[in-house]
């Protein structure tokens, strides 16, 4: 029998670091599925495809095919064959993959792929509606979230890091603008599934926050 986490929470709330770090501990797959919803909205925009067309849409979906691999214990997404994993992170491909996963299309042609990976093995699998939707018998579901203000200020962080310009504000109009629509949806929206343990990591550190993970899930196992 395989042992299913499922972690769900807004944008930005450090959801895949710290379950990369958690799914090390434990030994577990990390299964980001986020990175697939980026992925179709990748194709989207380099195909400049009118997403709100149902034809368009359809035709779209049935020519892409997504896969996950593994390097070092990282997940890469292939898009029709190709890496797409570093390309799927800029701010257009967020905004485009929020666009997408509302598309009750998009997320069907997500659905299988998903609850095959947890059938199989041990997982820890992050998103927006694993706990609620895509895995509701998990073993242990977590619903992640931080104020935007901090969700904010982390990101605004890691993209000076990076070298990247940017203002904080602007960050946090797309993180409101994301959840806004995450949570707003008709099909699968973000919300907390009653089972869910709720962690606000506002004042935690990453640290922290895997112990946090890590100590639920052996409690359970
Ligand atoms: O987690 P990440 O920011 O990479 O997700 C990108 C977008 O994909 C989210 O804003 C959300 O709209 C969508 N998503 C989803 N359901 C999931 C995972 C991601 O709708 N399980």
């Amino acid at each position: 029998m395989s042992f299913a986490i499922a972690i769900d929470g807004p944008a930005g709330a450090g959801k895949s670091t710290a379950a990369r770090r958690a799914a090390e501990n434990l030994n577990f797959i990390y299964v980001d599925t986020g990175a697939m919803y980026r992925t179709i909205g990748l194709y989207m925009l380099e195909h400049q495809v009118p997403v709100d067309r149902e034809e368009s849409l359809r035709k779209a979906l049935d020519e892409i095919r997504i896969e996950l691999g593994y390097r070092e214990g990282i997940q890469r997404m292939f898009l029709n064959g190709e890496d797409v994993s570093d390309r799927i992170r800029t701010e257009e491909v967020s905004a485009q993959a929020s666009v997408v996963a509302a598309i009750p299309a998009v997320r069907s042609k997500l659905l299988d792929l998903q609850r095959d990976m947890a059938a199989s093995q041990d997982v820890i699998m992050d998103g927006r509606d694993i706990g609620t939707n895509i895995l509701p018998d998990a073993e242990l579901k977590i619903y992640l979230t931080a104020s935007v203000e901090e969700r904010a200020r982390r990101r605004y962080q890691e993209m000076v890091q990076k070298g990247a310009e940017c203002s904080i504000e602007e960050i946090r109009k797309d993180i409101a603008d994301r959840d806004y629509r995450d949570m707003h949806r008709e099909t699968a929206p973000l919300r907390q599934a009653e089972d869910a343990v709720y962690l606000d990591t506002s004042d935690m550190t990453l640290d922290e926050v895997v112990a946090e993970i890590t100590r639920l899930a052996k409690e359970k196992m």
